[in-house]
């Protein structure tokens, strides 16, 4: 049985490796990215480590295509009345893309269905969510994205951040425009949120309405993907989001 003594230092180096990590964490740098001006010391804390069995930890991240494997989202019709694309199909092009590019930049991502399994309880650094909004003529305006953060996690400060980060990078990358007016009720409180871990930060993103931006996200697929990539790693990496004023 340990001492009173021996608990407490066990508490203290517990405390101690916590506030390490939390730094650690936060000073992550991007790969290929220098160390400017850093202490070199803690540029070595940084170099990834590898594990016992010679395989480094990789950051984790889960990609939901919307609609896969359980629907198809909102359908497009000719004039004829026949489907002609579905917003599962487009989410899935995307979702794939984004799973591709964020695994050449070093992570591990899996590409998740809209009811997986996985879902439940399921852990990573970040999980995004990805769909589209509807294939039917609203107005001139129904153009652009939205995204919402999960607010029932452990920290609703990490995932608005994460959703920061998707705003940001995912409008600089494909120039549309961020549509925060019909942001609904089934983004904010999307079901995935409440069954995977509270500790994994997470968020949803529609990355167009398949109307008015159909030819962008079919033409364009490597881009909006591109927008996401951006995101996920401004968050991963903690980098900043310059505040570009509102016209
Ligand atoms: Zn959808």
């Amino acid at each position: 049985m340990p001492s009173k003594t021996g608990s407490w230092s066990l508490f203290f180096r517990i405390l101690g490796m916590a506030f390490l990590l939390a730094t650690v964490f936060t000073l992550w740098p991007r790969p290929g990215q220098n160390f400017g001006g850093w202490n070199p010391s803690l540029a070595l804390l940084l170099t990834p480590v590898a594990s016992p069995q010679g395989e480094t930890t990789r950051i984790r991240i889960g990609i939901v295509s919307g609609h896969m494997g359980n629907d198809s989202g909102a359908v497009c019709y000719d004039g004829n009345g026949n489907v002609t694309l579905t917003e599962a199909e487009v989410n899935q092009r995307i979702a794939s893309l984004v799973q591709k590019k964020l695994q050449e930049r070093g992570l591990e991502v899996d590409l998740l269905q809209e009811f997986d399994t996985r879902l439940n309880g399921y852990r990573a650094v970040a999980l995004v969510s990805i769909h589209n909004d509807s294939c039917e003529y609203i107005n001139e305006q129904a153009t652009g994205f939205k995204v919402a953060a999960a607010s029932n996690g452990y920290d609703p400060n990490r995932a608005a951040r994460l959703a920061a980060c998707l705003q940001d990078r995912y409008q600089r990358v494909t120039g549309l425009p961020f549509h925060p007016n019909t942001i609904t009720r089934d983004m904010r409180e999307y079901h995935a949120f409440s069954e995977i871990d509270p500790g994994t930060v997470a968020a949803i993103i529609e990355t167009g309405f398949l109307y008015l931006d159909r030819d962008y996200l079919l033409n364009h697929t490597g881009q909006v993907a591109e927008g996401i990539v951006e995101g996920v790693l401004c968050f991963v990496y903690n980098e900043n989001i310059e505040t570009t004023p509102v016209p």
